[in-house]
């Protein structure tokens, strides 16, 4: 396929916002690769050469940008720059500067050239990288130029997740999206949605049933639902295996011979950032190969004492890792294992598992294993959650004794209980920042005052709002935040969000805060859950408790079958008081 060809799906897919269009765009998109260029379209798709998880960097920024851009069209980089500064988009800058007729570069060639560019390091690199860029460029058309620059700056917003990709990628190949959901299996084990949608477009859906977990390839994590009490656990559960939930960050270690990696929730690599869990999986673990996962959670050494997330969260700093270290140091608590020395372990029970997790983890200071409670009763299931709330800890996970480890999925395989707030909802929820208003009085000083939110669902891709905040941020915070979301900046609504109400300033859903409400109201302002002409959901007193979760991913935030979840466990407590009473 030629690179034109590519840009013109792109153009296409901007300027769509229904879902089953995009859905559509895509697959006539897909349909049109040949030979090997399926991966490579997703990739590119994603904005990327690699899969998520692996961080390769294209070390080019505006500046050098600038610099290509200028000696392509032939003119200073004064002038370059003084376009950015009106247009906020070397792009659309490109689009003026450029008037080649289209180019005949096939996606495969551009895609070795942005390779190159990303690997080159080292003396001179930063010159060599800019006239690779420069000489890619002045081949290109205006439009290949625009989607080129966007892809290298990390700023190309086609409005499409994941999701979408996997339908259009089904809706290309039979016509429907029924094989959606074993490519999402797929893709859940390995984390790789290029490699993925190569092996289905050559081979078909048998070849995915193969695809199953490998040391160095992150598994998407599987997740908890939540309960509002020990009794409704025990009646979903019957018997449970009940563990102390840590408030820190969750790392999934990959240990091949002597390397190990450190992924996050959202699979970055962490293994720079807590070389002590490196460390200690090198020494606490001697089998060759090993998948495990845990929390990481800050503690005093003094006192052995677990500390708070907002403690944890200071060992996600990028420099002075070593001073980090220092002073914040970390433990990891294991609480599952996935792989073994060339045994598949997410085929297996949850007790197996654990096991085995209890047999390869050898004594050590920064390695254990979390303590389990096995129970029937929710009595003593209720004293274990209290005993560990009273410790500072966030509550308890309670696990299904034989379930097997489902990658990527959230279900009652696994629930959470965590310590409440009286008359406050029972958690937390993870809010994606979709936009903000400039704000009034002391906040204009800051030129942002509330910032509006939003709720994913997964089947539609698209990121619905539920809450207008403005309380819970420091002064520093509203300047960090506004710098933050200043960077996503976009002209309208951003395609994958509904909404009613409109902010001063759209941002593309990337940043996830964490927000505490009194409860979960029916409003006419948010689209959340609304069907129809239906009232829609709102959180009534939303504060933010915790700034941009880093470890969270916008697509990971609370969903809106969560919150539909929440409204009714909260009529049914409302009823019980009212009964109570
Ligand atoms: P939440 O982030 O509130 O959805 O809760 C789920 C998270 O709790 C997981 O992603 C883990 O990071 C964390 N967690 C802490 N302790 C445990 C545990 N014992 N088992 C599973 N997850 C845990």
């Amino acid at each position: 396929m030629k690179f034109a060809r590519l840009v013109e799906f792109f153009g296409e897919l901007e300027i769509t916002s229904s879902r089953n269009k995009m859905v559509g765009v895509l697959a006539d998109l897909f349909k049109e690769a040949q030979g090997d260029e399926m991966g490579k379209l997703v990739y590119l798709c994603q904005g990327r050469l690699v899969p998520f998880y692996e961080p390769l960097e294209f070390g080019i920024g505006e500046e050098l940008a600038a610099d290509a851009l200028a000696k392509c069209a032939g003119i200073a980089k004064s002038e370059v720059k003084e376009r950015f500064s009106k247009k906020g988009d070397y792009g659309l800058v490109a689009t003026e500067l450029l008037s080649n007729e289209g180019s005949t570069l096939e996606v495969g060639q551009v895609f070795d050239q942005l390779w190159l560019i990303a690997t080159l390091s080292g003396g001179g690199s930063v010159a060599q990288k800019t006239s690779l860029l420069a000489g890619l460029l002045s081949q290109m058309s205006d439009e290949e130029a625009k989607h080129l620059l966007r892809i290298i700056l990390g700023k190309l917003r086609l409005g499409i997740g994941d999701p979408t990709i996997m339908d259009g990628l089904s809706f290309a190949r039979v016509g429907d999206k029924s094989q959606r959901k074993d490519i999402e299996r797929a893709y859940n084990l390995c984390s790789d949605l290029g490699q993925v949608a190569r092996l289905y477009w050559q081979n078909g859906l048998d070849s995915l049933a193969h695809i199953s977990v490998h040391v160095g390839k992150p598994v998407r994590p599987a997740l908890a639902e939540r309960a509002t009490s020990a009794a409704a656990i025990i009646q979903r559960l019957q018997h449970a295996a009940v563990e102390p939930k840590y408030d820190g960050f969750r790392c999934q270690v990959h240990k091949d011979g002597t390397t190990v990696r450190v992924f996050s929730r959202n699979l970055e690599d962490f293994s720079d950032k807590f070389p002590e869990i490196v460390k200690a999986t090198q020494e606490q673990i001697t089998q060759q190969q090993a998948i495990f996962e845990g929390e990481a959670i800050a503690f005093n050494p003094q006192t052995g004492d677990f500390y708070p997330f907002q403690v944890t969260v200071q060992r996600k700093r990028k420099h002075k890792i070593d001073e980090m270290q220092e002073k914040v140091p970390l433990k990891l608590v294991a609480f599952d294992l996935l792989y073994l020395d060339g045994q598949d372990y997410t085929t297996e029970t949850y007790t197996s598992r654990r096991q085995k997790l209890r047999e390869i983890v050898l004594p050590g200071d920064v390695l254990s294993v979390t303590e389990v409670l096995e129970t029937s009763s929710a009595n003593e299931l209720e004293a274990f959650f209290f005993d560990k709330v009273q410790r500072g800890l966030e509550g308890i996970v309670a696990k299904r004794p034989d379930a097997t480890y489902q990658a990527g999925a959230r279900n009652f395989n696994w629930i959470k209980l965590k310590r409440s707030y009286q008359g406050e909802l029972q958690d937390t929820l993870d809010c994606v920042v979709v936009g903000y208003w400039w704000g009034r009085g002391q906040r204009t000083q800051f030129g942002i005052g509330s910032l509006l939110t939003a709720v994913y669902d997964k089947d539609t891709d698209r990121f619905y709002t539920i809450a207008r905040l403005g309380t819970g941020l420091t002064e520093i915070e509203w300047v960090q935040m506004r710098e933050e979301l200043d960077q996503l900046k976009v002209d309208g609504k951003p395609a994958r969000v509904e909404a009613i109400v409109a902010p001063d300033v759209w941002v593309e859903p990337k940043h996830v805060i964490e927000i505490q409400a009194d409860e979960i109201t029916r409003s006419p302002l948010h689209t959340a859950g609304r069907k129809g002409d239906d009232l829609g959901f709102a959180l009534r007193f939303p504060r933010m408790v915790n700034f941009i979760r880093a470890d969270r991913t916008a697509e990971e935030a609370t969903s809106v079958q969560e919150i539909l979840a929440m409204f009714e466990a909260q009529g049914k407590r409302q009823g019980q008081q009212e009964t109570e009473s």
